[in-house]
């Protein structure tokens, strides 16, 4: 066969493998085995390297598009002197995702602006990358989609659904307090994975006020029990990241509330 045969031979060829990385890496990788000799083997490993490289960043992106973060954030760009109280390594350790095969939860409190959706962004990202299907919502959307599942009488399918989900991540619990239906929806979505599936909370409530955002004290102590039975639970403290370099006098904390 010809040069010029062969070509269009792998043009066709990648084409019906829908291969495209393929195609555009073997005339560069077929010049490089004949300077370096490799074996066929070596070579035929490094072609479909490439592929299967740009398969995976590919389905991680469809991951990270299907998960819904608000934004696109890294552990590179958040800055832990920022967030003196938080345990570095704790963090790095997380980001290794052992807590998703251990089907731990990761619990991140604190006030307004300290990097809680930041980190659950960039753990979730990290999770979509290595190939875990994830879901982040705020706890609001998620309460409002389990209510829907609820009227339409498929909770129990939703949940079984979600519990196929390796990640769930619930966003701002305790930014506005549930009715009691809403509170219940939220302990079964919580206990529908409890030693299942991995679930990322964030709160910029202490655990002691959720008795108030679940609107029963009982109720948020049944949560919290099965939410932090497996988990780490990480408090970061400090002043808001968005505040950083405004000098606005001592702001209102939540704490300070009665
Ligand atoms: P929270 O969810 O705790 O209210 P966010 O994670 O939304 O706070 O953080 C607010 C903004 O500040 C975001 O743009 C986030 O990327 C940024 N941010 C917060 N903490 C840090 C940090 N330590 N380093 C870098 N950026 C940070
Ligand atoms: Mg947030």
């Amino acid at each position: 066969m010809s040069g010029k045969q062969t070509a269009a031979e792998l043009a066709y060829l990648t084409r019906a493998l829908k291969a495209p990385t393929l195609r555009d890496a073997v005339p560069r990788l077929a010049e490089r085995a004949r300077d370096e000799a490799w074996t066929f083997e070596e070579f035929l490993a490094a072609c479909l390297e490439r592929e299967v490289n740009a398969r995976n960043t590919h389905g991680g992106e469809g991951r990270i598009r299907a998960a819904r973060f608000p934004a696109r954030k890294s552990l590179d760009e958040f800055d832990f002197t920022h967030a003196g109280s938080l345990n570095r390594d704790q963090v790095t350790h997380l980001a290794g995702l052992d807590f998703l095969t251990e089907k731990r939860n990761i619990v991140l409190l604190g006030p307004p602006g300290t990097g809680k959706t930041h980190l659950a962004t960039a753990i979730g990202i990290r999770a979509c990358q290595a190939g875990h299907r994830t879901a982040f919502a705020t706890a609001t959307q998620w309460v409002d989609r389990l209510a829907q599942a609820h009227t339409l009488g498929a909770l129990q399918d939703e949940l079984r659904k979600l519990a196929r989900t390796p990640l769930i991540i619930i966003d701002e619990v305790g930014y506005i307090p549930f009715e009691a239906d809403a509170a219940n929806l939220f302990f079964q979505l919580v206990s529908s994975r409890y030693e299942r599936a991995s679930v990322i909370v964030t709160s910029n409530k202490p655990f002691s006020r959720w008795g108030e955002v679940f609107g029963d004290d009982t109720v948020a102590a049944a949560m919290i029990d099965r939410l932090v039975h497996h988990a780490d639970v990480i408090a970061i403290k400090g002043d808001s990241y968005r505040l950083r370099n405004h000098d606005l006098g001592r702001l209102p904390h939540p704490s300070d509330q009665p």
